[in-house]
């Protein structure tokens, strides 16, 4: 048996998108569990549209993704042989040049080289769609090199998957098309023919074909919004790929042992964000809480220094963002929004610490305030938010025994006073995370703007 080369072959005209990124999983994973070679060729032929930024892109997230290729290649290392093989067809006959205005500027000509097209039907057998045949008439001589030096895709690839040893070309569906050429190309230059897996193309929601093109598209941007390569490995793999069962979560090691091909499904595959985001939720939760602050990054480097007792802070912050945020940028907006009084003293209005005061019982809040700061008092550094319920709670319970204002004359101005905010984690947390002298010393600041 034959060693299995497979090759991905992004071409630098944009940042790594999606559907790359899942070719070259579905490549990876074919290629690790066989234990082949898998290649990374960067075809730069385009020179109009390639970017440095986006090759290095490519390398960067392709490496951060885990997608280790054995070889790396430029196709543009290749020219020689690609003008070798152009000869090779010319000679025997196989292909042409030919003068023709230039498609830009028809006022020029050029030398483009086109095929001879002998006109037959080419049949494949995918290794995911099964048998397609394609009658190559209607291709005409179609053009394989804009000059003898110039190659188009279609000639540099069929040269460099035959002079890689390439065996097995796992590409988007797009390409199908393109294939029927390239067969066409391997028999004229005496090449073998490797097996094709055609893999369905990421539709939008709306059914659309997701764009190459842009941003959002783009490994980079949900790398940037803090999502984990954990989770974008697992969920770009079951993104037309159904390893059955109702398992949902798989490592990059776990997807190589039970990868097949033949489960690969046939239409197109919808991106959906939200599942992704809960992919996300799923690795973030399963990090180490050091990991999980080093995948934070906040305060931002340079932006903000910590002290130790806020570090402290951010460390006690940690279950709480992992309960609720699903990307690390939404844990760093929390962590600058709704959760900033965790980290700034809160500016309060004495009206609104008022909220749940009662006309016929004025006073009450300042009471209610005044016990809560004894039972502060009785509780140690390092309090669980457990422990935190079960001293402060019985302050509320008893204030509702007593049907006034029930367990909100006393739960909403230690909120409050805590927080600055109506929407903010249960008081209980944050005396857990402020620790109870700081709280302490908000509760007293509320009983102060009530005397003032
Ligand atoms: N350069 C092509 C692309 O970026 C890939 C061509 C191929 O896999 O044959 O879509």
């Amino acid at each position: 048996m034959t060693a299995i080369i497979t090759r991905i072959a992004p071409s630098p005209t944009g940042y790594l998108h999606f559907g790359l990124a899942r070719t070259a999983l579905f490549s990876y994973l074919f290629t690790r569990k066989a234990g082949g070679e898998f290649i990374l060729r960067i075809e730069d032929t385009d020179a109009v549209r390639n970017k440095p930024e986006y090759e290095a892109d490519i390398f960067e997230e392709l490496a951060w993704l885990g997608l280790n290729a054995d070889h790396r290649f430029r196709q543009s290392e290749h020219r020689a042989r690609h003008t070798e093989c152009l000869r090779i067809l010319i000679e025997k006959n196989l292909a042409y040049e030919s003068e023709e205005p230039a498609k830009d500027d028809p006022s020029k000509t050029v030398r483009v080289v086109r095929l001879k097209n002998p006109g037959e039907t080419v049949a494949f057998t995918d290794l995911i769609r099964g048998e397609i045949s394609f009658d190559t008439t209607e291709l005409g001589d179609f053009v394989i090199a804009r000059s003898i030096d110039d190659p188009l895709y279609h000639l540099a690839v069929v040269v460099d998957d035959e002079d890689e040893n390439v065996t097995h070309i796992i590409r988007g569906e797009d390409h199908i098309s393109n294939t029927p050429r390239h067969i066409l190309l391997q028999r004229a230059l005496g090449f073998r023919t490797p097996a094709y897996a055609h893999i369905p193309l990421i539709l939008m929601s709306d059914r659309s074909k997701m764009s190459k093109r842009k941003h959002e598209s783009s490994v980079k941007h949900y790398r940037e919004q803090g999502i984990l390569p954990e989770a974008l490995i697992n969920y770009l793999a079951l993104l037309g790929w159904n390893p059955g069962g109702e398992r949902e979560f798989y490592t990059l090691p776990e997807l190589v042992d039970i990868f097949d091909l033949s489960r690969v499904q046939k239409g197109g595959a919808v991106f959906d964000e939200v599942k992704l985001f809960s992919v996300n939720q799923h690795w973030m939760r399963a990090l180490s809480d050091n990991d999980f602050l080093t995948n934070l990054n906040w305060p931002t480097p340079g932006v903000g220094q910590f002290s130790q007792a806020e570090d402290e802070k951010l460390r006690k912050t940690v279950p709480l963002l992992k309960e609720r945020a699903r990307t690390f940028s939404e844990a760093r907006d929390m962590l600058s929004g709704e959760l900033s009084c965790i980290f700034s003293v809160p500016d309060i209005e004495r009206d609104r610490l008022l909220a749940k005061e009662l006309p016929d019982h004025p006073g009450m809040t300042k009471t209610a305030l005044e016990s809560l700061s004894e039972a502060l008092k009785s509780l140690p550094e390092g309090v669980s938010p457990e422990t935190a319920k079960e001293t402060l709670m019985p302050l509320a319970d008893a204030e509702e025994a007593k049907g006034k204002g029930g367990r909100g004359a006393v739960l909403w101005p230690l909120r409050y006073a805590l927080s600055g905010q109506e929407r903010s984690p249960d008081p209980f947390t944050l005396v857990s995370i402020l620790g109870p002298a700081e709280a302490l010393s908000r509760v007293q600041k509320a009983i102060a703007i009530l005397e003032g």
